[in-house]
């Protein structure tokens, strides 16, 4: 089954993306995991961020089963992970990185392995 992202919390994502720049946007997103529908975006407090990297306080994340995606931006506008990104990965299930200039299709898609994956939207 492919993933899929309601067009809403993309908008919303490249938003950010935009609003950070020139620094890192990261947060977790929430999905169903029977649909695989990627239906918000989850703040971490005491996250921060700087124009190459961003620390997410993961001991601060809910305990929620549906809390398996993550999402950071590239301000350098590419949208290939660093080996940092991939190590994170391997615990998420779906991972999106937003890159420069954070356009409607500025963003890759990834699974735990780090394997490009297609995304599709949906309302
Ligand atoms: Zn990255």
């Amino acid at each position: 089954m492919s993933w899929k992202i309601k067009k809403n919390v993309l908008d919303s994502i490249l938003a950010f993306s935009k609003s950070f720049y020139p620094n890192e946007f990261s947060a977790l997103l929430f999905c169903d995991l029977d649909t695989h529908v990627i239906k918000d975006i989850y703040f971490l407090p005491g996250t921060y961020s700087n124009d190459h990297s961003a620390y997410l306080r993961l001991d601060l994340a809910p305990m929620s089963l549906s809390l398996v995606g993550s999402i950071h931006s590239h301000p350098t506008g590419k949208g290939k992970p660093s080996l940092a990104d991939l190590n994170f990965f391997s615990s998420k299930d779906i991972n999106i990185i937003t890159y420069f200039p954070f356009c409607l299709d500025c963003y890759e898609c990834y699974n735990s392995k780090g394997e490009k994956i297609s995304l599709e939207i949906v309302d």
